[in-house]
C-alpha cells in the first residue's frame, strides 16, 4: 500500500466547504425537542403540572398516577415529533453516557399495533447492568441495577428517541452513576446555603448551584486523523515534531473562524439549541486548530447532562463535514491544551446570584459570607478539587506552563484581596452595634463585574459574579468537579452557620457574629489566595512554603479521593458512602493503568512497525548513495564530501538503537506492572516506571521525523494536521 499520509493528504486538500444554514430566529427553533415545561404546561393536566414542578422544585415524590399521565404525554409529544423509541439515558461510571432504545411499538392480540409507553416504562427500568464497571460495587452474579427517571433534567428527543434522563443505581441502593451524587450533592448545598441566607432574610426557600461551562476542543481532517493510529486509539499524537510555526504569533486566539468550521459550528448550534442548549459563545482558542464553545449558565445538574450532550453532538456533527473532534486535554505535544472551565455560583429562588455583590450593606455582608465561604472551603480541600480532577489525561495538562498548574489555588483580583485584608487586620468592622446598617464594611463596588482583573492563570479564579474553576479536563464530564465543588462548599456553610449560631446562642449581637466568624475565615485561608502568576517557578516554592499541596502523580491525586478525611466529608453530607468512593476510586485506577496501557501499546506499536521500518529504508538509500559516491569519487574527495551522509547514516542508527532498547524496557516494565495484583501498586509502576518511557521514545521519534526523508514518512504530520482550511 502506498504511503497513507499522502492519500490522507490527499483527501484532505480536495475537501469542499459544505454550507449549512439554519432556519432563521434560533428563539423559533429553541428546545423545540425537549419535553419542556412549556410543553408538559401544554400536555399535562393542571394538576399534574403542579405535581412534577414540586418534584423538580423540592424534590417531592411523583405518584404513579401522575407518573403515568406524564409518560402519556411524552409519548404524543415525542411520537408527534417523529420519535419510534425510547431510552432512559444515564451517565454510568465509564464517564460517558448510556442508552439502551426500546422501540414505543406493542403488537395487539388482533394482529394491530400501538405505540405504548406508560408510567412503569418512564419511572424505572432495569437495564443489564452488567458490563458497566462498578468497582466490586455488584457481583456480576446479580448484575442488578436500575435506572429511575430525573424530572429535574427535561426529556430530549435525539435519533427519534425520546431520551429520559435518569440515575443509575444498584438494587443494594448504592450509585452506579455520577448524576445520583451530583444531585445529593447539590441538595446539601441547597440545604446549607439557605441556611446560611436565612441568616441575613427568611425570603430564601431554595438555593441552586449554577454552572456554566466552556468546553475547548480542537478539530482535525478526518482522513488525517484516521492515517494517526495514535489519536484515533488514544485521543493524543504521541509522536510528532512540532510545526515550525504554531501559536507562537498568538494568531489564532479569537481569529476570524475559517468557513469549514463556521459552517460546522453553525450546524452544532442548530443542534444544540434545538436541544434546549442555550450555546451563545464560539471562539478560536490559542492553539492552531482549537476552538470554544459556551453556553449561558444554568442549575446545575440540567448543565451537567447539557455539556454531557454537547460533547455527543461535537462528534456528530463534525463528521457532517469530515471533521475529527479531539476532545482529549493535550492532544497535540508543545501547544496548549483543552480545558472545561467550570463557572460556577449559587443563586436562590428568588433569582439572587449569591456571588455578586448588592447595593446594600446587608447584601454586600451576604455576598461577603458566600465569597469567604466558597474560599475557606477551596483552601480546606485543595486535595479532593485535585482528586475529582485527576486522569491519564488532564494530568499532562496541568502545569504544563498553559493551564493551571497541580497546586489548587484561589485568585480574587486586586480590589477584593484589599477589602479582604482590611477584614483580617479587623479595620472598620469594631462598632457593629445593632442591624447591618451600623456595620461597617467595607465598600464593595456594586458592579465587580467589569473591573475584575482576569487571570487566567489561577485554577479557581472569582470573576465578578462567580468563580471559574478552570483546571477541570476537557474529556471529563462536569459532574465530578460539581459533586466536589458543591459538596466541599456545603460542609463549609454547614460549619459557618454552627459558628454563627453558636455565637447568637451566646448573646453576640447577629452581624457582628456574622462578621467574626468571616474574619475568622479569612485569616484560615489565607495562604490559598494567590494573586500572582501560576505559571512560575516562585509561585511553586511559594506555594511549598505555604504548605499547599502541588499533587501532580494521577496515583497520588485519585488516592485523595476515597482518603480518611474524604469519606468523612461525603458520608456526613449523604453523598457518597465509603463503599461508594472506594469503588469510584478503584475504577478511576484501574482506569488510569488501562489508559497508560493502551498508550504504552500503540507507542511500542508504531515506533516499531511504522518509525523503525521507515527510518531504515531512508537509511538504505543514504547507504546506496555513499557507495555510489564511493564508486565514482576518488578518495579523497569521497572522504570529504560523503562525511554528511555519513553523520547521518549513523545518528539514524542511534535513534534507531534507543528507540528500540526503550521500547523493549518499556515493555519489560509494564509486564512487571501487569503482574502487580495490588492496584496501588500497579498504578504507582505505571506512572513511575512506564510513563516515563513516553518522553524518552518520543524524543527520538521526533529526531527521526526531522532527518528521514519526508516523502517516506508514515504519519500526517504537525504542520498538516493543525491548519484547517
Ligand atoms: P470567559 O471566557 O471570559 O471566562 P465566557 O463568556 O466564555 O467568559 O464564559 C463565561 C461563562 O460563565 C458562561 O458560560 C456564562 O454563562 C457563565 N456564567 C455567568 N454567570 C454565571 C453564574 N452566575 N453562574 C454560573 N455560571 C455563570
Ligand atoms: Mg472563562
Amino acid at each position: 500500500m502506498d504511503n497513507l499520509r499522502f492519500k490522507a493528504l490527499e483527501i484532505s486538500l480536495s475537501r469542499k466547504v459544505k454550507h449549512f444554514e439554519a432556519p432563521p430566529k434560533a428563539s423559533g427553533y429553541f428546545g423545540e425537542l425537549t419535553f419542556s415545561k412549556k410543553v408538559m404546561q401544554e400536555y399535562l393536566s393542571k394538576d399534574s403540572f403542579k405535581k412534577v414542578m414540586n418534584a423538580v422544585e423540592e424534590g417531592s415524590q411523583i405518584d404513579r398516577a401522575t407518573a403515568h399521565e406524564v409518560a402519556t404525554s411524552m409519548k404524543a409529544w415525542a411520537t408527534s415529533k417523529g420519535a419510534t423509541h425510547y431510552t432512559h439515558w444515564f451517565h454510568p461510571l465509564t464517564g460517558s453516557t448510556a442508552e439502551k432504545h426500546d422501540a414505543f411499538i406493542s403488537t395487539l392480540e388482533d394482529g394491530t399495533a400501538i405505540e405504548r409507553f406508560g408510567g412503569d416504562e418512564l419511572v424505572q427500568q432495569e437495564p443489564d447492568a452488567s458490563s458497566f464497571p462498578s468497582g466490586g460495587l455488584r457481583n456480576t452474579f446479580e448484575a442488578r441495577g436500575y435506572t429511575a427517571w430525573d424530572p429535574s433534567s427535561p426529556a430530549f428527543i435525539l435519533d427519534r428517541t425520546l431520551c429520559v434522563p435518569t440515575v443509575f443505581i444498584a438494587y443494594t441502593g448504592e450509585a452506579l452513576d455520577y448524576k445520583t451524587p451530583l444531585l445529593k450533592a447539590l441538595s446539601a448545598v441547597d440545604k446549607a446555603a439557605t441556611r446560611v441566607c436565612k441568616l441575613f432574610s427568611e425570603d430564601t426557600k431554595k438555593v441552586s448551584s449554577t454552572l456554566g461551562w466552556e468546553q475547548e476542543y480542537f478539530l482535525v481532517d478526518s482522513a488525517l486523523y484516521k492515517a494517526r493510529p495514535d489519536l484515533m486509539l488514544t485521543g493524543r499524537s504521541v509522536f510528532g515534531h512540532a510545526s515550525a510555526k504554531d501559536q507562537q504569533l498568538s494568531d489564532h486566539y479569537f481569529g476570524r473562524i475559517n468557513e469549514r468550521v463556521v459552517n460546522f459550528m453553525q450546524e452544532l448550534e442548530y443542534e444544540s439549541l434545538r436541544l434546549g442548549i442555550p450555546v451563545k459563545t464560539r471562539h478560536n482558542e490559542v492553539a492552531p486548530n482549537q476552538f470554544e464553545c459556551a453556553p449561558i449558565f444554568e442549575e446545575t445538574n440540567v448543565s451537567v447532562d447539557h455539556n454531557q450532550l454537547f460533547m455527543h453532538l461535537l462528534d456528530r456533527v463534525a463528521q457532517h463535514y469530515d471533521l475529527a473532534v479531539l476532545l482529549h486535554e493535550k492532544p497535540f505535544s508543545r501547544l496548549n491544551g483543552s480545558g472545561k472551565h467550570n463557572n460556577w455560583s449559587l443563586q436562590t429562588n428568588n433569582g439572587v446570584n449569591l456571588l455578586s455583590p448588592g447595593k446594600t450593606k446587608e447584601e454586600n455582608l451576604r455576598f461577603l459570607t458566600f465569597l469567604v465561604n466558597t474560599i475557606k472551603a477551596v483552601h480546606d480541600n485543595t486535595d479532593l478539587l485535585r482528586g475529582h480532577i485527576a486522569s491519564s489525561s488532564n494530568d499532562l495538562r496541568l502545569g504544563a506552563n498553559e493551564a493551571p498548574p497541580a497546586i489548587i489555588s484561589v485568585f480574587i483580583g486586586n480590589r477584593l484581596t484589599q477589602m479582604l485584608d482590611e477584614i483580617e487586620k479587623g479595620n472598620g468592622l469594631e462598632n457593629p452595634n445593632d442591624g447591618a446598617e451600623n456595620i461597617s464594611i467595607p465598600k464593595i463596588p456594586e458592579i465587580l463585574l467589569d473591573n475584575t482583573d482576569r487571570n487566567r492563570t489561577s485554577p479557581f479564579a472569582f470573576t465578578g459574579n462567580k468563580f471559574e474553576f478552570r483546571a477541570v479536563g476537557s474529556a471529563e464530564s462536569c459532574s465530578k468537579p460539581m459533586i466536589v465543588l458543591n459538596a466541599v462548599v456545603a460542609e463549609q456553610l454547614n460549619q459557618f452557620a454552627d459558628k454563627v449560631e453558636a455565637k447568637i446562642d451566646a448573646g453576640t449581637e447577629k452581624n457582628q457574629a456574622i462578621v467574626e466568624v468571616i474574619r475568622e475565615a479569612v485569616k484560615e485561608s489565607k495562604s490559598v489566595r494567590f494573586e500572582g502568576n501560576s505559571y512560575s517557578q516562585e509561585w511553586v516554592d511559594e506555594a511549598a512554603k505555604r504548605g499547599l499541596p502541588n499533587i501532580s502523580s494521577t496515583t497520588e491525586a485519585l488516592k485523595t479521593t476515597a482518603s480518611e478525611k474524604s469519606v468523612k466529608l461525603f458520608e456526613k453530607l449523604g453523598v457518597l458512602s465509603e463503599r461508594e468512593l472506594k469503588a469510584r476510586y478503584s475504577i478511576k485506577l484501574e482506569k488510569y493503568i488501562k489508559k497508560l496501557q493502551i498508550e504504552a501499546r500503540v507507542i511500542g506499536d508504531l515506533a516499531t512497525n511504522h518509525i523503525i521500518p521507515t527510518a531504515i529504508r531512508y537509511q538504505n538509500t543514504l547507504i546506496e548513495n555513499v557507495k555510489g559516491l564511493q564508486e565514482v569519487l576518488d578518495n579523497k574527495t569521497f572522504s570529504s564530501l560523503a562525511k554528511n551522509q555519513v553523520q547521518t547514516i549513523k545518528e539514524i542508527s542511534e535513534h534507531i538503537q534507543e528507540i528500540k532498547v526503550n521500547v523493549h524496557e518499556m515493555v519489560e516494565e509494564r509486564k512487571k506492572a501487569n503482574n502487580m495484583e495490588d492496584e496501588e501498586e500497579q498504578g504507582e509502576a505505571y506512572y513511575g516506571k512506564v510513563l516515563p518511557y513516553f518522553e524518552k521514545i518520543r524524543y527520538h521519534v521526533d529526531k527521526l521525523e526531522l532527518l528521514v526523508d519526508d516523502d517516506l514518512w508514515p504519519l500526517p504530520k504537525y504542520r498538516e494536521m493543525l491548519f484547517l482550511k
